[in-house]
């Protein structure tokens, strides 16, 4: 794919990158490592100052990043604005957080006075320089939530970031650059996929962190396993949406419009299967695909278009493939299935898809196998919170999971018995800070965020003292 910004409202291309030859790599590589023995000694002061620094500025920049990101991968406006917000959120957080969250931590005296020690601790130190590999669908917050606790974390930072990006990419490195960090601190590698594995090989380069999809991670968990290098994956997922008997049916079916549409539908923690209890389906269905149906689909640089194209022409055309599947294989189209009518002018050939639902799944279906990465909903009925689990578990991926109830015990079964890395109940999934996230399954493994997130690339490094 080459590097470019090519606007999926319209699709034109508006600017072509180059990419970087393999002496700009290398040199790269060489600043990273560089500035890694320096700022590795820096204090958790120092380095909050600098990502405070950083927040005020994207702050600053929060309405021109977020053209930036509506033009090279077309989220809606207000959606770009607010995902700089949460970045800015986050990275204060880190900032005010991390000393906290890597302080030392000390074992009783007592139970390690048998191990010949007076006593113990465990240090968390940085491993090094991180190549972080990163997807278009959130291009500033996938980035930041790992750049944020590995630099302060005393880590340094290499990002290759998707392909159809390129803009929202250089931002970033300029913003750490201007925030202050020392050069090499964070770098972004305009390069295509076809370069990871030489960077990933090289000895400079510590450790990896890939979001993106579940062959990308393959290759990637692959070459790095052979260096003996760690990494974390934030892979793709189908995450389930369950209604029981039990639940506010009218808050759920309004909260699974935005569950399943935001992003334009291209969320790895978009509710996508949507297993509804026999008694509260059919008011489900009817509020839920009303909700769909009514979704504004058009310039995602209105303010109020809800849903804008697809971030490119495969992705559009490989949805589209998963619902004619389906529905050859008898699926029902409950709303939408296709392209948009009325595209606003200069927009006809848009990478859109209208918000779809379709119930009358079955397991021989591509798309009940498959993530769809893009607006359309699969309704399952089930009879019971047994075959509701049943049906929730019955995929590769593993990384989220909504359950709307109002009984205790159903909420102790979903939590218990869902394979996921998250379960979220009366409520759609999101990341925030201050707790983990992540998968089981094929949606990866690790976790970004939290003190777990921050420690995924430190070296916990046991003291013993005599
Ligand atoms: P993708 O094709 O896997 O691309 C992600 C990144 O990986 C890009 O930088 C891409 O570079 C690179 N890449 C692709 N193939 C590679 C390979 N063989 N070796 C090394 N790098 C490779 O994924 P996408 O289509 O951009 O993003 C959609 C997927 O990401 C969905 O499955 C979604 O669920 C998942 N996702 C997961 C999370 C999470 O937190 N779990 C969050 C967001 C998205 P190029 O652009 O140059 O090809």
């Amino acid at each position: 794919m080459p590097i470019a910004t090519v606007n999926p409202a319209t699709g034109e291309t508006l600017k072509t990158f180059d990419e970087l030859t393999p002496d700009g790599i290398e040199r790269r590589v060489a600043a990273a490592d560089a500035a890694f023995r320096e700022y590795r000694r820096t204090t958790f002061a120092d380095r909050a100052r600098l990502l405070d620094r950083a927040a005020g500025l994207l702050e600053a920049d929060q309405d021109d990043i977020a053209r930036t990101m509506t033009t090279e991968m077309g989220k809606p406006l207000t959606a770009a604005r607010a995902e700089a917000a949460k970045c800015v959120k986050a990275m204060r957080w880190y900032a005010a957080n991390a000393e906290r969250l890597l302080a030392d931590e000390r074992p009783p005296d007592d139970d390690v006075r048998d191990a010949g020690a007076a006593h113990a601790r465990v240090h968390y130190r940085p491993l090094g320089p991180v190549l972080a590999v990163m997807p278009w669908n959130f291009p500033l917050w996938q980035v930041v939530r790992f750049a944020a606790p590995a630099l302060m974390a005393g880590n340094v930072g290499l990002l290759k970031h998707a392909s159809n990006v390129p803009r929202t990419a250089l931002y970033l490195e300029d913003l750490f650059r201007r925030a202050g960090y020392p050069e090499g601190c964070f770098q972004t590698l305009l390069v295509g996929s076809r370069a990871v594995e030489g960077i990933l090989r090289d000895d400079r380069v510590a450790a990896a962190t890939l979001t993106g999809s579940e062959p990308a991670g393959r290759s990637v968990a692959a070459i790095a396993g052979d260096e003996i290098k760690k990494t974390v994956l934030e892979l793709g997922g189908s995450d389930p949406y369950v209604v029981m008997p039990s639940a506010d049916v009218e808050r759920a079916a309004e909260v699974a419009v935005t569950a399943r549409a935001q992003n334009n539908g291209q969320s790895c923690i978009a509710a996508k299967r949507f297993i509804v209890h026999t008694d509260v389906f059919d008011a489900f269905t009817e509020r839920f695909t009303a909700g769909m149906a009514a979704l504004t689909v058009g310039d995602p640089m209105d303010e109020s278009t809800d849903v804008g194209p697809l971030a490119s022409e495969a992705g559009r055309d490989g949805l589209r493939e998963l619902v004619d599947d389906a529905v050859r294989q008898g699926a029902t189209v409950l709303c939408g299935g296709g392209r948009p009518g009325n595209l606003p002018r200069g927009m006809e050939h848009g990478w859109f898809y209208e918000p779809t639902v379709l119930s009358g799944i079955t397991p021989g279906m591509r798309i009940h196998r498959e993530e769809t990465f893009g607006p359309v909903a699969t309704l399952y009925r089930v009879a019971d919170l047994d075959e509701a689990v049943k049906v929730a578990n019955d995929t590769y991926f593993g990384l989220s999971s909504n359950v709307w109830t109002r009984d205790d015990e159903d909420v102790r079964r979903f939590v218990r018995d869902l394979e996921a890395g998250g379960v979220f109940v009366n409520g759609m999934t999101a990341s925030h800070p201050a707790l983990p996230f992540g998968g089981v399954k094929r949606s990866g493994y690790g976790r970004e965020l939290s003190g777990h997130g921050i420690k995924e690339f430190c070296n916990a490094t046991t003291v013993w003292q005599a």
